[in-house]
C-alpha cells in the first residue's frame, strides 16, 4: 500500500494511508537501505510500505523526486508557504516580507500573503496594508487580507491551499496559530486537539506534523524558514528571487549584473522610472550586502 509520511519521531514515521478508507495511521521503521543511500524519508514524503500488522510496517520506496525538500522544519513537497504578516501589533515590517520571499524563492515554494488582523487596522495602517496589497499582486504574488478574529479572508486561503501541502512562515504573534485553527472544521474537538499540538509545536521545533484540511490539503503544524541568514543564497541568485528583476536583468548591459551601479542597468531605470518599487530595490540592495558581508567573515 501507499501513503503519506505525515509526523516522523525517534525513529518512527507515521503513514496515513492513500486509502481513505484506512484512518487509522501506520506506525513504521524505515528500511535499513535508505541510510546506505544517504536518503532519509521525511515528512511530507509520499511512500510506499509493507505492513506487519495491521497498524505497524516498514516503509519500504519514497516517492523520489520531490517537489521540495526544506531543512527547517525538515520535510517534503511543500508546494506553497503561506506568509503571515499582521498589519498591526507588530506592524506590517516590508523588508521581513521581501526577506521570507527571497528564502521561499529560493526554496521553489509558492508564496501566499496572508496580511492578517485587518479588523485591528487603524486608518494609517489601513492605506499602509492596501498600498502592499496592490504592489506584491502586481509582482504576481498572491495577497489575501485576513481577520481569524471575524474569519474573513479565510476561505480564499483554504481554496488556495487545495491539494497542496503548505507550511507557515513569519514572526511569532502574528497570527499562524489563529489561522490555523480558523482554517479547521468548527469542530470544537478537533480544535483543542489542534491548539494543543501546536502549544507543543511552539516551543520545539525538533519535529513537524502534518494537519489535515479538508479539500486534501495539509499544513505543517511548525512554521518554516525560522533561520533568515543568508548561508543559503549567493549573491548571484539573489536577483533571481525578485520575480519582477528577472525578465529586466535579461537586457542590461552586462551578464550577470548585480544592479548596483553598472551602467546600462535596466533594473535601476526601471527603478528610476517608477516601474519597479523603490522599496523592493532598496531591500534588494540591503540583502546583498548583507550576502556579501557573511562571505567575508566565514
Ligand atoms: P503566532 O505566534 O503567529 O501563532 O500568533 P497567534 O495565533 O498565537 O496570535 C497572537 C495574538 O494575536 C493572539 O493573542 C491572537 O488572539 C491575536 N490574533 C491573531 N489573529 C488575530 C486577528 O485576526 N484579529 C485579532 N484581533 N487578533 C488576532
Ligand atoms: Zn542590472
Amino acid at each position: 500500500p501507499t501513503g503519506r509520511i505525515v509526523k516522523a519521531l525517534s525513529g518512527y514515521y507515521y503513514v496515513q494511508p492513500d486509502d481513505e478508507t484506512q484512518e487509522e495511521w501506520i506506525t513504521c521503521r524505515a528500511r535499513g537501505l535508505f541510510k546506505k543511500k544517504g536518503l532519509s524519508p521525511l515528512v511530507g514524503d509520499q511512500v510506499t510500505y509493507e505492513l506487519s500488522n495491521e497498524t505497524e510496517g516498514t516503509v519500504t520506496e519514497i516517492k523520489l523526486p520531490r517537489k521540495s525538500e526544506l531543512v527547517r522544519p525538515p520535510m517534503a513537497n511543500a508546494e506553497v508557504a503561506v506568509l503571515v504578516f499582521s498589519v498591526t501589533e507588530p506592524s506590517l515590517n516590508l523588508q521581513l516580507l521581501d526577506k521570507f520571499l527571497v528564502h521561499i524563492e529560493s526554496a521553489g515554494l509558492d508564496a501566499l500573503i496572508c496580511l492578517t488582523k485587518s479588523d485591528l487596522a487603524n486608518e494609517e495602517e489601513q492605506a499602509c496594508y492596501e498600498q502592499a496589497e496592490q504592489l506584491y499582486r502586481q509582482i504576481g504574488y498572491d495577497v489575501y487580507v485576513t481577520s481569524s478574529k471575524e474569519g474573513t479572508g479565510v476561505a480564499a486561503i483554504h481554496q488556495a491551499l487545495e491539494g497542496k501541502i503548505g507550511v507557515f512562515a513569519g514572526q511569532s504573534g502574528v497570527g499562524k496559530s489563529s489561522l490555523l485553527n480558523c482554517l479547521l472544521p468548527g469542530l470544537n474537538l478537533e480544535t483543542n486537539a489542534i491548539s494543543q499540538k501546536l502549544g507543543r509545536g511552539k516551543h520545539t521545533t525538533r519535529h513537524v506534523e502534518l494537519i489535515p484540511l479538508p479539500g486534501q490539503a495539509w499544513m505543517a503544524d511548525t512554521p518554516g524558514f525560522s533561520q533568515l541568514d543568508f548561508m543559503q543564497v549567493e549573491a548571484e541568485e539573489l536577483s533571481g528571487c525578485f520575480p519582477e528583476f528577472r525578465a529586466l536583468a535579461a537586457s542590461c548591459k552586462f551578464r550577470g549584473c548585480q544592479h548596483n551601479g553598472e551602467p546600462k542597468c535596466q533594473v535601476m531605470n526601471a527603478v528610476e522610472q517608477g516601474e519597479v518599487s523603490r522599496s523592493r530595490y532598496d531591500h534588494y540592495l540591503y540583502f546583498l550586502q548583507e550576502i556579501k558581508d557573511k562571505k567575508r567573515r566565514y
